[in-house]
């Protein structure tokens, strides 16, 4: 590794001035992805401004949703109580991603910006790859590409989006509070990630210098809400394909519904069209194929990863099935 020069904030206005100016300053959270990536060589940064200890609220916002500091850790916002009992998809979700020790490390502001796992991504001594290399190609599409994305993909990038908290987050319409030089903004996390187009290494919607202050979720309008992830090994392993889904019925019929998909898209994947089908329609098995089918129409599959389009809409209607249980 290259010298570093390490900083602690003291709040998060603090990390973007010690932050700008930079291209490569860092911020370190709990390191979990960012340490990782130093030690391949993939992040050479000069500066670390360390945030890990600024805002680890986790407690009712004004709007009577909650506030999410983004220094919490994964394991804070899993175990809270409020989450538990008013967010439960969310707390199934972070409960779902990595291990028990690195959720203690890991931060909220972290695993919105957590880089993907696609493996060329990671091999930074002989893989091609748009992301880590603007322009130089990409060698998943037409490679090892089971992990990889079948909505939202571009001809210069394939990769997913390998967060799972975030497919909560976006299916309970979270919002991102960021702070820059500029000032304060909001940003609505289904908006934050990008899609790559044909410049895949911009990855969200952060300009030089901002920093992710804090998570809000608006109040919980959902009478029942799961997280499903289906991966290759029980545990320690990203998905293949995952749900957040949350439901309300009203006299047999579907009354609100918010669904998002992980593993499928190259973003936390909201699933508007397939929600869209079902608010007002009765909760069989027929109607959340249409759903799915609805979701998955654009879907571009590749020989690796094509598996993952029927998978998804197996799980989706798994989990829309137990969410409407005996009120269907
Ligand atoms: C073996 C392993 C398995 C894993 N499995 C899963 C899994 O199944 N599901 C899953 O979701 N995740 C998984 N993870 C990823 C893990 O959740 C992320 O590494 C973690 O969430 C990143 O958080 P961190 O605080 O450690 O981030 P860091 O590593 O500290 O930082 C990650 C990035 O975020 C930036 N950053 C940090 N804080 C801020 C901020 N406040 N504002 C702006 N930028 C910021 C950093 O500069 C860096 O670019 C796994 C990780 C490992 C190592
Ligand atoms: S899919 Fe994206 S991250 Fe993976 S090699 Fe291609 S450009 Fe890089």
């Amino acid at each position: 590794m290259n010298p570093v020069t390490y900083l602690r904030a003291g709040s998060f206005q603090d990390a973007a001035g010690l932050a700008s100016g930079d291209a490569a300053a860092r911020l370190l959270g709990g390191g979990t992805n960012l340490i990782d990536l130093m030690r391949k060589g993939i992040e050479q940064p000069t500066r670390l401004v360390d945030v890990s200890m600024v805002s680890t609220i986790i407690e009712p916002s004004a709007a009577g949703g909650l506030m999410i500091g983004a220094s919490a850790r994964n394991s804070a916002v899993a175990a809270h109580p409020i989450v538990r009992e008013r967010y439960p998809m969310l707390a199934r979700a972070v409960l779902a991603g990595a291990s028990a020790q690195i959720r203690n490390m890991a931060t909220v502001g972290g695993n919105l910006m957590q880089r993907t796992r696609c493996l060329y991504f990671q091999d930074a001594a002989g893989s091609r790859c748009n992301k880590r290399v603007p322009g130089s190609g990409c060698d998943a599409i037409g490679g090892f590409n089971r992990y990889h994305a079948v909505l939202g993909a571009s001809p210069d990038c394939i990769a997913t989006h390998p967060s799972d908290m975030c497919v909560a987050l976006v299916a309970l319409d979270a919002v991102v509070h960021v702070a820059g030089q500029g000032g304060a903004r909001v940003i609505p996390l289904v908006d934050f990630h990008r899609l790559p187009g044909d410049r895949p290494d911009q990855e969200t919607m952060l300009s030089p210098g901002e920093v992710i202050v804090a998570v809000e979720l608006p109040a919980p309008t959902l009478a029942r809400s799961s997280y499903r992830k289906v991966r290759d090994r029980a545990s320690y392993a990203f998905a293949l394909v995952s749900v957040a889904a949350g439901l309300t019925m009203q006299d047999g019929r579907i009354d609100d519904v918010r669904i998002a998909f992980g593993g499928i898209g190259t973003k936390p994947w909201r699933a508007l069209r397939a929600e869209a089908f079902l608010r007002g329609n009765p909760a069989t098995p027929d109607a959340f194929a249409a759903a799915a089918a609805a979701e998955l129409a654009e879907a571009t599959p590749l020989p690796g990863n094509a598996f993952k389009i029927e998978l998804a809409a197996r799980t989706l209607a798994a989990v829309l099935g137990q969410l409407a249980g005996d009120d269907r």
